[in-house]
């Protein structure tokens, strides 16, 4: 593939930076491609990975001269970030960022984004718990949705371009605005997290079962959550307070329903629970369909990162 662009600054190299990274390098897509994170030691184990071709401590640096800039840091740190680089963006360039929360990535970087650059956040919807810039591979973000949530009067070259590059990674795209992002990914990703996080801390705090218990009988549920309650604190501390309004809403609707099935249990009303238990096993079959994830065991994650 030839290059898309002379050069790429990517200003976070964890996960998802450095598996951008990796994904441009493999594909060819920048000529240059600068690495920019806030501490010595992230920076030092980028170089020893070869996940770039020059390497900055400054973000300010970082963004010098580069036609696409890529914020890959927790959603809380956006603000920082974009009034470090705003005065030293190339006028064209497009800025970018990944972040999982976008009403707030939007309130925080725009006020400080120059009117001669391109400024389109957008998020990939894909993951996995783990962080760092060892934790990323190449392919993460194959046959998986990629959102952009662009401002009134975004400039149709530079979104196409943006388009474009995600493209290349095998993303699919969709564009939606950032309030209707926040709602939508609260319910199918910020929930399910909190949830995880919650009964894996009630199954820590049981008195009356013991930690090895928890541990050695885990494969009968349990485990499934706690994959998703290893995920990164920071990154999830960030995302509870800046989609808080959706995060709450999607929390009371949880609560009702949780409420229904508690009754459902203490009345014996074996009907209500086969009812949403069947509707609910639908749902699963349908994201199978839809190339979501895969029938195996495990829900096929080793197979999915190994075929990456
Ligand atoms: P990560 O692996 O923990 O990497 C975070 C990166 O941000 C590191 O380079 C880290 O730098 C830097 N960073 C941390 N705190 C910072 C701060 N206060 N100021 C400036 N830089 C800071 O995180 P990730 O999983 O790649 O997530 C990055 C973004 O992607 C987040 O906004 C997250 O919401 C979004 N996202 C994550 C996933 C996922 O599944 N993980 C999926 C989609 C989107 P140092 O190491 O140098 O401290």
């Amino acid at each position: 593939m030839t290059a898309m662009f002379d050069r790429i600054a990517l200003i976070g190299i964890g996960l998802i930076g450095s598996s951008i990274a990796r994904d441009v390098k493999e594909l060819g897509l920048a000529r240059d491609v600068v690495v920019s994170t806030r501490s010595a030691d992230t920076l030092k184990r980028a170089e020893e990975l070869a996940l770039g071709t020059a390497y900055e401590l400054s973000a300010a640096d970082a963004v010098r001269d580069a036609d696409l800039v890529i914020v890959s840091v927790p959603v809380g740190a956006s603000e920082a970030v974009a009034r470090q680089i705003a005065p030293h963006l190339k006028p064209g360039a497009i800025v970018t960022d990944v972040g999982s929360t976008k009403a707030s990535v939007i309130a925080q970087m725009a006020p400080h984004m120059p009117d001669n650059v391109h400024f389109i956040p957008g998020h990939p919807l894909a993951g996995t718990e783990k962080s760092g810039p060892d934790a990323g591979f190449t392919g993460l973000f194959q046959g998986r949705w990629c959102i952009f949530t662009p401002l009134p009067g975004t400039d149709a070259g530079a979104l196409a371009t943006l388009r474009a590059f995600w493209g290349a990674l095998g993303s699919k795209i969709d564009e939606m605005d950032p309030e209707h992002h926040d709602k939508v990914l609260a319910i199918v990703s910020h929930l399910p997290h909190i949830i995880a996080y919650n009964i894996v801390g009630t199954a820590d705090d049981l008195e009356t079962v013991t930690q090895s218990e928890v541990i050695k009988y885990s494969a009968s549920g349990f485990r499934d959550f706690t994959r998703l309650a290893a995920s990164d604190p920071t990154m999830w501390r960030d995302v509870c307070l800046h989609n808080k309004d959706a995060i709450l809403e999607m929390l009371a609707r949880f609560s009702e329903d949780l409420a229904y099935l508690q009754r459902a249990i203490r009345w014996g009303e074996g009907d209500k629970l086969f009812d949403l238990f069947t509707r609910t096993r639908a749902i699963r079959r349908s994201i199978i369909e839809a190339g979501q994830d895969v029938d195996v065991p495990d829900f096929g994650r080793h197979s999915l990162e190994k075929k990456a």
